[in-house]
């Protein structure tokens, strides 16, 4: 018998610990194609179950762990979101940490929280609440999904198609969702605001303006425009697509907003920077010099992540 507890084994074990159900996942190859054997493709590869009747099959017992992981030593680990939880997971490709800045300046910081780094360089936010089912959106904020009840998240130290490690960002316990997240929540869904589908014919309608045009900017920015750059496109889009435009001023907030960070391939610690800002705005008492790494940030914070 394997008697090789490999790193997701033993972190799946913990999972069931604190009363997580797990699941074993497709694994990357060195290569980044899918390393199971199965030939998935893009965006399955490292994150399908493998087991035969998928979350079904989620085990939270040390037999069930030792099984999967007997038998998948290199499986990814997922944790299968029980009830009373749901994750707020921000999709750094669609404008997540843009939205996720502009829901919390509309209503207010999140709590500090059970958190994860993604391997694509988003967050996972965990919360307790009472019956949330799993959501695509979240009202019609792009980037800003609901995993909930029925619904799963690749979890640490699992490998990212990209080569990138899910990686934990704070692990204190789960705080209780606020209000206003349920509120925004129930919300009627808004039409998508995805900046990658604002064409000069589609309309922009108040209460999408702010976030399409801060996802917009944050595309740019990362593509490393100039805010300068970035105002002039916000400017245009706002005037052609906007009903009724935002004043020219809030337009320019945003371009100089998304210009505090530096662009993706000119920072030392390039995808990392909006993990920094969500940490300095989110979890208080972290030293948040941008040298660090995000190991190093881990641990600065005195067990408490
Ligand atoms: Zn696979």
């Amino acid at each position: 018998m394997n008697t090789t507890v490999t790193a997701k084994a033993e972190a799946a074990l913990e999972y069931i610990a604190m009363g997580f159900p797990v699941i074993p996942l497709c694994w990357p190859a060195k290569d980044g194609s899918c390393g199971c054997g199965r030939g998935h493709q893009a965006k399955e590869i490292g994150k399908v179950p493998l087991t035969e009747h998928g979350l079904k099959d989620a085990t939270q017992t040390q037999a069930g762990v030792n099984e999967y992981w007997g038998k998948w030593p290199d499986a990814n680990v997922a944790i299968v979101i029980p009830e009373g939880y749901f994750v707020l997971d921000v999709d750094a490709d669609r404008g997540g940490h843009e939205s996720l800045d502009i829901i919390q300046e509309q209503h207010g910081k999140l709590p500090a929280t059970m958190s994860v780094i993604t391997g694509g360089q988003g967050i996972h936010l965990w919360f307790r609440t009472n019956g949330i089912r799993n959501a695509t959106a979240l009202a019609g904020f792009s980037g800003l999904d609901i995993r909930g009840n029925g619904g799963y998240v690749v979890a640490p130290p699992s490998i990212h198609r990209n080569g990138n490690e899910y990686a934990w960002v704070d692990r204190r316990p789960v705080a209780v969702v606020p209000e206003w997240l349920i509120t925004l929540r129930t919300k009627k869904q808004q039409p998508s605001s995805n900046p990658y589908k604002v064409g000069q014919a589609e309309l922009i309608l108040e209460g999408q303006r702010n976030q399409t045009l801060a996802s917009k900017a944050g595309t740019m920015r990362r593509a490393g425009f100039s805010s300068e750059a970035i105002f002039e496109a916000l400017a245009t889009l706002n005037r052609e697509s906007c009903q009724p435009p935002l004043p020219d001023e809030e337009v320019r907030n945003i371009a100089n907003s998304v210009g505090r960070y530096p662009p993706v391939n000119g920072s030392p610690n390039g995808n990392n920077t909006y993990i920094y800002k969500y940490i300095e705005r989110n979890i208080p008492g972290l030293d948040t010099d941008r040298n660090k790494s995000v190991a190093e940030y881990q641990a600065s914070c005195g067990g408490t992540c």
